[in-house]
């Protein structure tokens, strides 16, 4: 018992057959030029470190500075993203000339649609853009509100309809998200571009085209939405609430005349 229990303890006996192996050295670096698999890596870095890399040595900034294959993938996280601005965003998405296959921008509040937009629009092969945690619903798309959901609810990625690449939103209407969810064929749901699924302005649904109410600004509108919003005096229309900046209001009546009216002259 007692040898069995020394046995135990002991874990190379001088009779196993497993040989003790060699504490972990640390091998001694040879200065030199890095290994050819750090240049593979480079491809599949996250922005902040591709952008350090570049500091390490001269070989890898010459890699980075000649190479497109680093930035055809484009990620970007902390620290980098709250100062990312449309202008940084160019600037590096440049470097893929034309080529850019993935975009992926998390939390970068100051990238803007049309900074967006215009990225996409430069690098045709483009085929996935995410952009997490912006502003997530149509009706939302231009403010800064966050939905305080943690599920994004706006990819910017190919149109399930259209197959482009553009800003696909999802259906904020509770019908719609159960039935969405449900479908085999995403092409069936209401989730897509504002080109293949026109939007009600204030509420972000969906909306059938002879559904589609008539305002002043010329926003499509929801019945609901429309139903609650202040109408023109003249053509009882309603102004969006983006778009309350062009009303005008009459002295002898409350209310307010739209921008058509008003420059027709009532
Ligand atoms: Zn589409
Ligand atoms: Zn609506
Ligand atoms: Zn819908
Ligand atoms: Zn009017
Ligand atoms: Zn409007």
């Amino acid at each position: 018992m007692e040898k069995l229990i020394q046995k135990a303890k002991d874990p190379f006996p001088s009779n196993s057959c497993i040989i003790p192996q060699e504490p972990y050295t640390i091998q001694e670096i040879e200065p030199g030029p890095p290994h050819e698999a750090l240049f593979l890596v480079l491809a599949y870095l996250p922005l902040f470190e591709l952008l350090a890399m570049g500091e390490v040595c001269m070989s890898l900034r010459d890699a980075l500075h000649k190479d497109v294959l680093p930035w055809l993938n484009i990620i970007v996280e902390r620290p980098l993203n709250l100062r990312l601005t449309d202008e940084i965003l160019e600037n590096i998405t440049s470097k893929a000339i034309g080529r850019l296959k993935t975009l992926a921008l998390m939390n970068c509040v100051k990238i803007t649609d049309d900074g967006l937009q215009s990225v996409i629009d430069r690098n045709h092969g483009i085929n996935k853009v995410q952009q997490r945690q912006q502003p997530m619903l149509f009706h939302r798309r231009n403010s800064s509100m966050f939905s305080n959901e943690s599920e994004p609810l706006i990819d910017v990625d190919i149109c399930p309809k259209c197959k482009d690449v553009r800003m696909v939103y999802d259906c904020p209407r509770e019908a719609c998200k159960r039935k969405n969810k449900k479908l085999m064929q995403p092409t069936a749901g209401c989730k897509g571009c504002n080109l293949c699924i026109p939007r009600c302005e204030e509420c972000g649904g969906c909306l059938e085209s002879e559904e589609i109410e008539e305002t002043a600004c010329g926003d499509g509108l929801c019945s609901e939405c429309w139903l609650q919003l202040p109408k023109c005096n003249f053509c009882n229309r309603p102004n969006c609430n983006r778009h309350t900046n062009r009303q005008y209001k009459h002295s002898s009546s409350s209310g307010f005349v739209c921008e058509i009216c008003h420059y027709m002259q009532y």
